[in-house]
């Protein structure tokens, strides 16, 4: 066994903690497996152990990768920020984006969907520790946005996506996480049949699953350390 595979063990073991600890069952939470900065042959040995999604930040790289890849049956979510001049490839080679925070975004991936491909899903990535300078529309403006990205034909809007600023303590994460997932059932509430929150990391993942993230996205405590940051 490789060191990526008995990561990946050790993760799932984690998630399967945290699922019983949550009284959730397991499979209510996915594992993406962030694989920034990695080669194809770290997703090979990963596909290997039984992983299907990857979660990629840099566009380009990304692209490079999928295509040394397509050999394999995998499933890429783009997790990076998006400019304009990237909607075209991210709407070509990508299953998932889950960092859609404006509306202009939002149509450009839906008129660059190819014809012949099953909609982009998609999540709106949520300030929801309000930070100023961060990504993510502000959780007052999510509603209106997600009711015009759920109008859009070529996308499929799945739920909300949060990168909150690292705090301390399993409870301050808790409580942190819980905010998205009050936001996710008022949007539920509102008529949008959203199933999935995307939050939690290598360092908060049992937090997040305890205020009923979905999709956990998990990089390190899979590949390792980084190179470069990210
Ligand atoms: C890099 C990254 C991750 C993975 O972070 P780790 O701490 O390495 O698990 C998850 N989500 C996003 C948006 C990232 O950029």
């Amino acid at each position: 066994m490789t060191t990526i595979q008995a990561n990946l063990q050790t993760v799932r073991d984690r998630i399967a903690a945290a699922c019983a600890a949550a009284q959730r069952p397991v499979n209510d939470v996915t594992l993406l497996a962030v694989s920034k900065t990695f080669g194809p042959e770290s997703v090979r040995q990963a596909h290997a152990a039984g992983q299907r999604a990857f979660g990629e930040n840099y566009i380009q790289e990304a692209v490079e990768k999928i295509a040394l890849l397509a050999d394999l049956p995998l499933e890429w979510h783009c997790i990076g920020p998006i400019q304009s001049n990237k909607t075209r490839l991210v709407a070509q080679h990508f299953h998932w984006v889950h960092t859609v925070d404006r509306l202009k975004i939002a149509q450009r991936l839906s008129e660059q969907r190819p014809a012949g491909l099953p909609p982009l899903n998609v999540c709106l990535q949520v300030n929801i520790d309000g930070g100023a300078t961060k990504a993510g529309v502000a959780p007052a403006d999510a509603a209106q946005l997600a009711h015009a990205v759920a109008a859009l034909p070529h996308l499929r809007l799945r739920g909300l996506m949060t990168i909150p600023d690292p705090v301390d303590g399993f409870e301050a994460q808790r409580a942190l996480h819980a905010q998205a997932t009050q936001l996710l059932q008022a949007l539920r509430a509102d008529g949008l049949p959203l199933d999935t929150l995307s939050m939690g990391m290598t360092a908060d993942l049992e937090a997040a699953i305890a205020a009923g993230s979905t999709l956990v996205r998990v990089g390190t405590a899979i590949f390792g350390g980084r190179q470069r940051p990210a």
